[in-house]
């Protein structure tokens, strides 16, 4: 293949807006192109033919490896036959029938409905659309905000953004603060006193929201909405108890509970859902990624049969509901939803999760985890991530301005394996295909341990 780097590269510095990117840095030239050609199971290459291992599945997405010759077929087959069409006034396609009833068959129990979108973002968007008609239906209409928590992602859009608790997301924006309220992350790491046990910290979580419940006025709170797992804000795996204390302060005061399963949704904790991993009620669950795992956009809102059977009212007394996408429910993103399912089904990547998950999370700890300037080796399923500080004992953050995490993240990209700095802190996550096997696991390992001692 001719190498067309360096006018892609310059066409990229002149032209394409990047998300999430440093816009002058990169406009400058300061921060490398990096144009990705190809992809064949947990490995990408580059148009310079360099090929890394992508221990982070893209963005958390690409669930089942690159290069799957199964969604490729079903999304030209869909292409062929039926392109487009709408999903309004009762319209639907055989793919997008079809995935709704295989979404329900894999959910947990009392879920009811799927609606369609394309993105997470605008994803939590319907689900707060959803909350607040369903409290206006039953004749609640102070019963409006919703809790969420710091270092929570859920989006970047107008008011997923405001839901979204990193401060990058928001600087600058004026984005509405209204009717978000941002409490206590579960971050066990990083809790107010060392001492507690992790059933304190839970509890402590837990206290803080009911005062702020209690604070706001419990017939203001709509909902609350987490990720099983806090993913951007630094891959956290809850401490244990905390979603049976949340869920019981929710119960308690007639909030609903929003599962945001973007990331975890689809086998990426070694369970289909985190929300039975964790043993949460949700009242809503938020679909994307692992969905198509990333080969075409889609996403999800999963809603319980209790918000169904009000929801509906509304029409009664509304008229059809005024929420809609053009693209919702687009037919070759079901195609590719449907292959997608069936391959996780055959390939048996749920339990890989779990059982890979388990062995890569143990060896890193082993490799890395006695390391001085490593606080901690976290992770769940087929999430992890290493938090750098200054000093082990004492947890000291290092200066912020010393950028650990990207510096150890290039440093291991420079030896073939791709992880993510995570937006806050100096964390180094990973989020591999859920197919990765035990040798990938090992190289991973072997270059996180190499990129460590590069840098310390
Ligand atoms: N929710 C969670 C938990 C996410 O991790 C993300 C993206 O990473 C989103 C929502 C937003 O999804 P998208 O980037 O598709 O809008």
């Amino acid at each position: 293949m001719l190498d067309r780097s360096n006018e892609l590269t310059a066409w990229d510095r002149d032209h394409f807006f990047h998300p999430s990117t440093h816009m002058g840095a990169h406009a400058r030239g300061e921060t490398p192109t990096r144009v990705i050609a190809g992809g064949e199971g947990v490995y990408i290459t580059d148009t310079t033919g360099r090929k890394s291992l992508d221990a982070f599945a893209g963005l958390y997405c690409v669930n089942v490896g690159y290069g799957r010759q199964k969604i490729a077929d079903a999304i030209a087959e869909q292409a062929k036959n039926l392109a487009y069409y709408h999903a309004y006034v009762g319209h639907g396609t055989e793919a997008s029938i079809t995935l709704s009833k295989m979404i329900i068959d894999r959910a947990p129990a009392g879920m009811s409905r799927v609606y369609f979108g394309l993105s997470g973002s605008d994803a939590n968007e319907t689900n707060i659309k959803l909350i607040w008609y369903y409290n206006n239906i039953l004749g609640r209409p102070d019963k409006k905000k919703i809790i969420s928590r710091w270092r929570g992602y859920h989006g970047s859009g107008v008011m997923t953004g405001s839901l979204t608790g990193l401060a990058l997301f928001h600087n600058a924006f004026d984005l509405p603060r209204a009717p978000v309220l941002h409490t206590e992350a579960p971050y066990y790491f990083r809790r107010p006193d060392r001492s507690m046990s992790e059933e304190q910290f839970s509890q402590y979580c837990a206290d803080k929201l009911e005062e702020m419940i209690i604070t706001e006025g419990p017939e203001t709170i709509a909902a609350f909405i987490g990720e099983p797992i806090l993913g951007t804000g630094g891959i956290v795996p809850p401490p244990n108890g905390y979603w049976q204390k949340i869920q019981a302060v929710l119960d308690k005061y007639d909030i609903l509970l929003v599962a945001d399963e973007v990331v975890t949704g689809f086998g990426r904790l070694g369970t289909m859902f985190g929300s039975d991993h964790y043993g949460m009620k949700p009242d809503l669950i938020t679909i994307a990624k692992g969905l198509t795992s990333a080969y075409a956009p889609l996403s999800g809102t999963i809603v319980s049969n209790k918000m169904w059977q009000v929801l509906i009212q509304g029409s009664d007394q509304l008229g059809a509901i005024g929420h809609g996408w053009t693209y919702s429910a687009h037919p070759i993103c079901a195609a590719a939803g449907i292959a997608n399912l069936e391959l996780i089904d055959e390939l048996g990547i749920v339990e890989n999760a779990g059982t890979t998950g388990a062995y890569f999370r143990s060896e890193l700890e082993k490799a890395v985890g006695g390391h001085r300037n490593v606080g901690e080796v976290r992770g769940d399923g087929l999430m992890a991530a290493i938090e750098f500080v200054e000093d082990k004992d004492d947890s000291t953050f290092f200066d912020a301005g010393r950028k650990i995490g990207p510096q150890v993240a290039s440093a291991l990209l420079e030896r073939g394996v791709i992880g993510r700095a995570m937006p806050q802190g100096d964390i180094l996550g990973f989020a591999p295909p859920l197919c990765l096997t035990r040798e990938e696991a090992d190289i991973v390992v072997k270059a996180a341990a190499d990129a460590i001692e590069t840098v310390f």
